[in-house]
């Protein structure tokens, strides 16, 4: 939702171009209901969902810890304030280089999913905490993390009685559930995975002490979402399920459920035109696309609220595309996109729940548009 500090802000500032608008009170908000829902959890903020320095320092003040993925997301938590005990070099594949220069930095929890993985970290960060990933199905997500990560919980037995042998701390499992999921069994399912792993090595003496649940949490596009009070519940009943009397020390990795509803994007219609004159569906062009930001609109995932000054007016189904000369940069086409009747070339139209994964995804001054603009209000 747009908030009424996002909309005196676009009323009173007038930005030209296509931007975002992030109000930090809601991000103060999500993280309070987050620490609130899970208290027993930790709160690592996925900084790829939006690293807008504003974003990083709030959440450094009020206590958050931090999964990164690469040394340019370390070094930003850590300008933000955060210490290196409290950043976790998340990313499963990570150059050799970058390992060394993050424990340099002083970064000493790092996630793996293979024992290539594990033999590099050995290397360059000895002595590290390492966690390994598990792969899960990402039913249920919007944004399924698919194979790209994760091994099985056999594999991830293996990966850790490695990195034990290679003097690595041994230290637990994690899995992301896949972005955007609704549904509150999915980390159940996971959850009895990393038990699997615990007590496999808990058999040979290896005693894990930690599960990282990822993130995964939704935020409100069209349809209402559970609240995170729902996910804890649901969280600790399968923690308490799988772990008894025995919870071991848990992390989460909220991103989108972090900042998606804090972010507005404001856009211009730049053409309403149609293919044929006894066409029925309307193409309307905006000034921003999948190049400029909106890149999770691809296969039609994400979609976002759209709010236009005509809403209450008739409407119609428009397919809705980008502004650039690649025709890959159509966004609703297969399921067209309800929008006023009377909307006409020019009108601004605020693109909602746009707060994570928007401005990183913007690509520079492709066809000549610039990167998606940001204000932190
Ligand atoms: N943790 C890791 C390792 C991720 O890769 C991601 C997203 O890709 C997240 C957390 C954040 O996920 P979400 O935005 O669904 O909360």
């Amino acid at each position: 939702m747009a908030t009424q500090r996002i909309l005196d802000f676009l009323a009173t500032r007038r930005p030209s171009g296509p931007c975002l608008v992030v109000d930090l009170d809601v991000v103060r908000d999500n993280f309070r209901a987050f620490e609130k829902a899970m208290p027993e959890s930790k709160v690592y903020y996925a900084v790829k969902a939006n690293p807008a320095p504003e974003i990083l320092r709030l959440l450094a003040g009020m206590g958050s810890s931090f999964d990164t993925a690469s040394v340019a997301e370390i070094e930003m938590a850590m300008d933000a304030g955060a210490p290196a005990e409290r950043i976790s070099f998340g990313n499963t594949i990570k150059k050799e280089r970058d390992i060394a220069r993050a424990f340099e930095l002083g970064i000493r929890l790092f996630a793996v999913d293979s024992v290539e993985e594990v033999e590099k970290v050995a290397r360059a960060a000895p002595g590290s905490r390492v966690f390994c990933r598990v792969l899960t199905d990402g039913e249920g997500a919007e944004w399924p993390l698919s194979r790209k990560f994760g091994c099985v919980p056999a594999m991830a037995v293996d990966v850790l009685r490695v990195s034990k042998s290679l003097g690595l701390d041994a230290y637990g499992v994690s899995f992301h559930v896949g972005s955007q999921q609704t549904d509150l069994t999915a980390w159940d399912r996971a959850l009895a995975d990393a038990k699997k792993v615990f007590a496999k090595l808990a058999e040979e003496g290896i005693m894990l002490g930690m599960v990282n649940m990822g993130g995964g949490f939704p935020t409100r596009y069209l349809r209402d979402v559970p609240a995170a009070q729902a996910y804890g519940q649901a969280i600790f009943e399968a923690l308490s399920k799988h772990f008894g009397n025995n919870i071991p020390e848990t992390i989460i990795e909220p991103g989108r459920g972090m900042v998606g509803n804090a972010g507005v994007i404001k856009s211009e219609v730049v053409l309403i035109s149609k293919k044929a004159d006894n066409d029925n569906v309307r193409w309307v062009f905006l000034d921003i696309g999948k190049f400029g930001g909106l890149a999770e609109t691809m296969d039609e995932a994400i979609r976002y609220p759209i709010v236009t000054d005509r809403d209450g007016d008739e409407v119609a189904p428009c397919v809705l595309a980008g502004p650039t000369c690649d025709s890959a940069d159509v966004m609703y086409e297969k399921t067209p996109y309800p929008l006023p009747l009377s909307l006409t070339i020019g009108d601004e139209v605020l693109i909602e729940g746009t707060g994570a994964y928007t401005t990183t995804y913007s690509s520079v001054a492709f066809n000549g548009f610039e990167p998606l603009r940001s204000y932190v209000i």
